[in-house]
């Protein structure tokens, strides 16, 4: 029930980000947008990362993931990263930049998953999303509450108590509405993604 933090929080006006790495999703931090004072939690995950990174680096031999392969780190935000974000020189972008060009004896693989879509200000749209698959970053919407709703359907539950907030079958069909526009929205991008794709036999060949 770990992943069920980050969407937990998903109406909550902050956003955060949980973040997980190896195979064994290993928590190593919970970062939250500090209002009122201006960047985005994004931007925090930026100053944090290099620790990720350091201690990934110094502990490699001892983590679960094969060596040779790129340890998994998991953000499980409560909202998608806003396009300001994500695309170029963003802060996401740094972070990746960062990763391969001062830690890349620990190659990492970055995901994220998302409960909500950013809306106003820090709008999310599909050029964001197609800037993060761009950047090697796997992104998904969060299932957790559609997990939730099979297991109350399953075991007759009406409602549950979540650190003292209550959620019955209203509140959690509204969560399920959320994660269903973060996986539409995901699979527009990824449908244009291989629309604008050159077909298989044009590519590779560097001859013009
Ligand atoms: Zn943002």
């Amino acid at each position: 029930m770990q992943s069920i933090a980050g969407s937990m929080l998903f109406f909550a006006k902050r956003t955060t980000i949980f973040v997980f790495y190896d195979s064994d999703h290993k928590q190593f931090a919970r970062i939250t947008q500090k209002l009122p004072l201006p960047g985005h939690a994004e931007k925090h995950l930026k100053t944090k990362f290099p620790e990720l990174l350091e201690r990934i680096r110094k502990n490699r031999n001892r983590l679960k993931t094969p060596p040779g392969q790129p340890v998994p780190v998991h953000l499980d935000i409560n909202r998608t990263p806003c396009d300001g974000c994500s695309g170029e020189g963003s802060h996401i972008d740094q972070i990746i930049t960062n990763a391969k060009s001062n830690y890349n004896d620990v190659p990492v693989k970055i995901s994220i998953s998302a409960a909500s879509i950013s809306q106003g200000a820090q709008l999310t749209t599909e050029k964001g999303i197609e800037s993060l698959i761009n950047q090697g970053v796997e992104i998904t919407a969060t299932t957790v509450w559609s997990e939730i709703k099979n297991q109350m359907i399953k075991n007759n539950i009406e409602q549950f108590v979540y650190r003292g907030r209550e959620y019955d079958i209203d509140q959690v069909n509204e969560f399920i509405a959320h994660e269903k526009e973060v996986q539409e929205l995901i699979n527009k991008v990824v449908e244009n993604l291989k629309m604008t794709k050159p077909a298989p036999e044009v590519m590779g060949t560097g001859v013009t």
